[in-house]
């Protein structure tokens, strides 16, 4: 296998076993490439993981996360790791809203195909907009340059309020207002452009590390990779074009010739390892609120919520769920405090009464880069000037934002550019 300098590529020594760093290492074994893993935390998964709670003695994940059936490095991704089969959804893409300002519920039932007729039926499309609405979707199409969402479309209107706002603010964990229009033109383009089929929602089960991290792991060991846990690296040596060494508190390990580094670390990480890097420095939050409380009996897998402290709510079959994007203020909140809204939310869009189940709140600050026009310019390249290091992440330039498919997607390329 030759490596992009010209050598055989013999190792790859692949640093942060987040989804990027799994799905580089995946690619990389898979084509029978020597790979070593190391990561910094006792377990693999990054922001995308599961654990065991001890106030809810359950096993649940850092946070609810939602792909889409049109994710393809995703379903590639999983297709390899034997895991295609753990992640759930329903065969169509409908989606359930519920206003809690005025207790208006709707159903989207978008037509699988990418012609959009179901636009044209009352009863499939957004209460209160017109056919001819959608076509301001169009106006996220084409090149976008550093235009904001507000440059580029009006943000008025029930499109906007009751489908668009909701799903840009997950999608992009970025208040729409700021945020890039190139990166919400990229999902469109990706989701809504693509017909039903391709945005049908779906979550993993039962849970995020037996989905996307336990399969990986075994996929790696029965290739023989090497998995160190506990191990953050300290300083890579640069020498001329090259990497020659990882520094980490057991000692340095030393990237011989032929051999290759993926840095897949976050990006505040990675710019202290590589001397000159331009990377996203601006992040968002997103808050969860868990809820041990089964689902009632009908309730939708997922609920967007319009006007509450709740954006959406997920039912899983042993509890109820909830994810604010773009959380900023509310992750200086406290947790009692977040607990009652959640559930006050909870409580009116699926009509419970009783008193609050025992609940986790669990905040990631760094989420997310915030996904703004000045930050998405600051992501830089897989490739780097030195010929055996490559970088991967979500907020490396995927054209995406930080999602799974992104973090994925940047792995695959990572492991193409090193060889
Ligand atoms: C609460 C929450 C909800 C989300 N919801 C969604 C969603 O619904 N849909 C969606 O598509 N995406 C969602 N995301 C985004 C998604 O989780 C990320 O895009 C993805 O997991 C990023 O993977 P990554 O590998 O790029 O980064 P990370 O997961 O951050 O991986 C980096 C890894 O590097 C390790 N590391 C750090 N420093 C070192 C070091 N010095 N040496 C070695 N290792 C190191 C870290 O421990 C970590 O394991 C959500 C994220 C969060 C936090």
């Amino acid at each position: 296998m030759k490596g992009r300098e010209g050598s055989t590529l013999t190792r790859v020594h692949v640093v942060g076993a987040g989804l990027a760093g799994l799905s580089a290492a995946v690619a990389l074994a898979a084509r029978g490439v020597a790979v070593d893993l190391i990561e910094a935390s006792a377990q693999a998964g990054g922001r995308c993981r599961s654990y065991l709670d001890p106030v809810l003695e359950m096993t649940i994940d850092n946070g609810n996360h939602l792909v889409l059936s049109g994710n393809r490095a995703v379903f590639n991704y999983l297709r390899v790791i034997g895991a295609e089969d753990r992640l759930i959804g329903p065969d169509e893409a409908t989606l359930d809203f519920h206003d809690l300002r005025d207790g208006a519920r709707w159903t989207i039932r978008p037509n699988p195909g990418p012609l959009p007729w179901w636009v044209l039926s009352p009863r499939r499309r957004i209460p209160g907009t017109r056919a001819a609405d959608y076509l301001a979707l169009l106006a996220l199409t084409g090149p976008q340059g550093a235009r904001r969402i507000d440059q580029a479309m009006a943000r008025r209107g029930p499109l906007w309020e009751r489908l668009l706002e909701p799903f840009l603010l997950a999608a992009l964990n970025t208040e729409p207002r700021s945020g890039s229009a190139a990166l919400a033109g990229a999902v469109i383009g990706e989701s809504l452009a693509r017909g039903g089929k391709a945005y049908r929602p779906r979550v993993a089960h039962p849970g995020l590390s037996a989905a996307f991290v336990d399969p990986a792991l075994a996929f790696l060991a029965a290739r023989g990779a090497r998995v160190r846990f506990g191990q953050p690296a300290r300083a890579l040596t640069f020498e001329g074009d090259r990497v020659t060494a990882i520094a980490t508190a057991e000692g340095d390990i030393a990237v011989g010739d032929g051999e290759a580094v993926i840095l897949a670390t976050p990006p505040w990480i990675s710019r202290e390892l590589v001397p000159g890097l331009e990377a996203p420095d601006a992040f968002n939050a997103i808050v969860n609120g868990h809820f041990k409380l089964a689902p009632p009996t009908g309730a939708p897998p997922i609920v967007g919520v319009i006007g509450g402290a709740a954006q959406w709510i997920f039912a899983f079959p042993d509890r109820l769920s909830v994810t604010v994007s773009d959380a900023g203020a509310m992750a200086d909140q406290g947790r009692d405090d977040l607990a009652h809204l959640f559930w006050g939310d909870i409580a009116a869009v699926l009509g419970l009464s009783g008193p609050l189940p025992p609940w986790r709140i669990v905040k990631e600050r760094r989420a997310t880069f915030a996904a703004t026009p000045e930050q998405n310019a600051k992501r830089p390249p897989a490739a780097t000037r030195w010929g055996n290091l490559a970088l991967a992440g979500d907020w490396t330039a995927t054209g995406l934002p930080a999602t799974i498919e992104g973090a994925i997607r940047s792995g695959q390329t990572a492991a193409a550019v090193i060889g």
